[in-house]
C-alpha cells in the first residue's frame, strides 16, 4: 500500500509503497476513505510532540472495515469507521469513569508496528492509526462504528479537530445559552469551537486569528465578532467587545504559552482559559497569581475535546446531518495522498482552514 513516512525533522514526507503487517487478533484492517491534515501532524514532524521517525503520520481519518482478527466483536467488514486517535477501550479506570478521553490504553496502541517499508525497516503510526496511507491497521478500541450519509472529507475530520473543538465548547467548558466566548486561533479546531459555542448558544463569540481567510470563515461558521491581533492588543480587544469584563471562556487553540497567557487575560473575572492547543512539550505555561486567586480566574487543560468518542462522534454526525454543525466550509481543499507535502506547506503558510487528503 502506499503511505506518506516522516523519515526525518523538519522534513518533507516520503509517500512510498510499504507492507502492512500482519494484523492480530484484536486488530482491524480499514481501507481509508479521507484524512484531514492536522497541526498535530506538523508538530511530529518539528519535533513539539516527540516520536522518532520513520512513522506513518496522519490521525484525522474515516474509512471502511476490510477485514477483522478472530476476537474483533463491535465490528464487521464494510462498517464505516472514524478513527480515534485517543482509544476508548471501554474498560479502564477513566473509561469506566466517563473519561475515555484519558484512556489508559492511549499509549499502549502506538505499540506496535504497523507496516514494513522497502528496506525491511519497521513503520510505527501516529496515536495508533496511521491515516496518511490507503489502508491503517489498527487495535479495534482505537475505531468507532458510524451510520450515515455524511461524505468522507467531512466525516474525517470528526477525527480530530471538530470532536476536539466542538467538545472543548460543549465538554470541557461547558458553554451555556448567554456565554461569551473568545477563541484565539481559527485553524480547523478553533472555527470548530467557534461551532461548538455557537451550537451552546453563547451570545458572543470573538474569533482571534491575524489571517483574513480564517477571521471571514470564523464570521460564516458562528462567530459574532472577528478581531485581528495585528490591529491592537487583542485582550483590550476582546474587553471592548464585552463591556469591559472579559469574556466567560477563552480558548486558546495555538499551543503557545504566550496566547495561552492572553486567553487567561481575557477571561472575565471567575471566567477560565482553556488550552487546546498542543504547545512544544518542553514548555510550561505561566500565568498570573492574582487573577487565579483574586478573581477567581480558571485555568483549563482540554484534550480531544474531553470527549467520550461512543458518545460524542455519532451525537457531532447528527449534528452535521441536521445542518447544526458545518464541515463542508471548513475545508478549504482537498488533495491526493501524493500531495501530502503541499497540504502541510499550506496549512504552515496559513493558507488553509483544513485540508483533507483522499
Ligand atoms: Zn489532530
Ligand atoms: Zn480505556
Amino acid at each position: 500500500m502506499r503511505a506518506a513516512i516522516f523519515v526525518e525533522p523538519n522534513g518533507p514526507m516520503s509517500v512510498e509503497d510499504v507492507t502492512p503487517t500482519d494484523p492480530g487478533p484484536r486488530d482491524v484492517v480499514v481501507r481509508i476513505t479521507a484524512s484531514g491534515v492536522c497541526h498535530s501532524d506538523l508538530h511530529v514532524i518539528s519535533g513539539a510532540l516527540p516520536m522518532p521517525p520513520p512513522a506513518i503520520l496522519g490521525h484525522e481519518g474515516a474509512g471502511i472495515v476490510e477485514a477483522v482478527g478472530a476476537e474483533v466483536k463491535g465490528l464487521a467488514v464494510g462498517d464505516r469507521v472514524i478513527g480515534s486517535f485517543i482509544p476508548a477501550c471501554g474498560v479502564c479506570w477513566h473509561c469506566l469513569r466517563d473519561e475515555s478521553h484519558l484512556c489508559d490504553n492511549t499509549y499502549t496502541v502506538m505499540g506496535s508496528p504497523r507496516a514494513v517499508r522497502a528496506d525491511g525497516t519497521p513503520l510505527m503510526t501516529m496515536t495508533g492509526l496511521g491515516t496518511f496511507a490507503e489502508y491503517m491497521t489498527c487495535d479495534e478500541m482505537s475505531l468507532v462504528k458510524i451510520e450515515t450519509d455524511v461524505p468522507d472529507a467531512q466525516l474525517a475530520l470528526v477525527g480530530c479537530g471538530v470532536t476536539t473543538g466542538v467538545g472543548a465548547a460543549l465538554n470541557t467548558a461547558k458553554v451555556q445559552p448567554g456565554d461569551t466566548v473568545a477563541v484565539i486561533g481559527c485553524g480547523g479546531v478553533g472555527q470548530s469551537v467557534i461551532q461548538g459555542a455557537r451550537i451552546a448558544g453563547a451570545s458572543v463569540i470573538i474569533a482571534v486569528d491575524p489571517v483574513a481567510l480564517k477571521r471571514e470563515a470564523a464570521l460564516g461558521l458562528g462567530a459574532t465578532h472577528a478581531v485581528d491581533p495585528g490591529e491592537g492588543d487583542p485582550v483590550e480587544q476582546v474587553k471592548a467587545l464585552t463591556g469591559g469584563r472579559g469574556v466567560d471562556y477563552a480558548f486558546e487553540v495555538i499551543g503557545l504559552p504566550a496566547t495561552v497567557a492572553q486567553a487567561f487575560d481575557m477571561a472575565r473575572s471567575g471566567g477560565a482559559a482553556v488550552a487546546v492547543g498542543v504547545s512544544h512539550f518542553t514548555e510550561s505555561i505561566t500565568v498570573p497569581s492574582f487573577p487565579l486567586v483574586l478573581s477567581e480566574k480558571r485555568l483549563l487543560g482540554c484534550v480531544y475535546g474531553s470527549a467520550q468518542v461512543r458518545r460524542d462522534f455519532p451525537r457531532l454526525v447528527g449534528f452535521v446531518e441536521n445542518g447544526r454543525l458545518d464541515l463542508a466550509n471548513m475545508i478549504t481543499r482537498t488533495l491526493p495522498l501524493d500531495d501530502i507535502n503541499e497540504a502541510f506547506r499550506a496549512m504552515t503558510a496559513g493558507e488553509v482552514v483544513r485540508s483533507v487528503i483522499v
